[in-house]
């Protein structure tokens, strides 16, 4: 089986709903032509009704939220649930990016909760992984990605796994405009197939989609989406511009 290509638009805490509506309808209007290319787009929570909509019954593009909480319902204020979530027309949710495991000290034990809560509403998750610079620095890469993998996958069934995406975001990459050579790139994603190997056995390792994130701009998709075991990208600071992102898209 092929593996699934997908580049997906991490918009954090950006735009307003105006922008919103802008940003998406351009892509939209843009992409269209890369059928065969799932394209996902994390807007701020409030705009995913709204996007959802816009998206509607467009083949290969979906929304996802950039977070869910742990719980299914109940008293935690400010809290925003998977069945909420799938709800509005969303078909992804992003869990374990950097900055909430940093911002937000998201332990190993929320991160498992949230894909439990995602998976039982039907919501496909992209889970992000990778190691700090300190940690490549003492090379200590390949074991900080493996601890992360295994801490949290192990929980889960090879059968729940149908809805799961990986994404290996550097963390020293992140917003810094500083990117993982194609070499590093492919070299730990060759890593995580052979982790998720370990788990779940080769033949699901190497039908999960993995995905690089961490500064991956218009120039430099190309080669790293040429790697054989990249499967497409996380993107941030460049899919704020529909331009940028379209070309990131065309880089297959
Ligand atoms: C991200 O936050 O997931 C990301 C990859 O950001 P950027 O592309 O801006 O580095």
């Amino acid at each position: 089986m092929q593996r699934k290509k997908i580049v997906a638009g991490n918009w954090k805490m950006n735009t307003d709903l105006n922008e919103a509506i802008v940003l998406v309808n351009s892509i939209k209007q843009q992409a269209t032509k890369y059928k065969d290319v799932e394209k996902v787009i994390f807007p701020p929570y409030l705009f995913l009704t709204e996007l959802s909509e816009i998206l509607d019954g467009e083949a290969n593009f979906a929304t996802g939220a950039q977070n869910c909480s742990e719980h299914s319902k109940g008293a935690f204020t400010g809290e925003v649930s998977a069945n909420m979530i799938a709800s509005v027309g969303c078909a992804y949710v992003l869990v374990g990016h950097s900055e909430r495991r940093t911002y937000f000290n998201e332990s190993n034990n929320q991160l498992i909760a949230k894909i439990n809560q995602a998976l039982e509403n039907n919501l496909k998750v992209v889970f992000c992984f990778g190691e700090q610079l300190a940690e490549r620095k003492s090379n200590l890469h390949f074991e900080t990605v493996k601890q992360q993998l295994e801490e949290v996958l192990q929980h889960f069934p090879k059968e729940k796994l149908n809805d799961l995406v990986l994404a290996y975001e550097p963390v020293w990459a992140i917003g810094t405009g500083e990117t993982a050579t194609p070499q590093q790139a492919q070299e730990m994603h060759a890593y995580v197939r052979k982790v998720l190997s370990g788990i779940f056995g080769a033949e699901v390792a190497n039908q999960l989609s993995v995905l690089y994130g961490g500064s991956c701009n218009a120039q430099n998709a190309k080669e790293l989406f040429a790697c054989p075991d990249v499967d497409g990208g996380l993107i941030g600071g460049a899919s704020l511009k529909a331009d940028d992102f379209c070309k990131i898209i065309d880089s297959f």
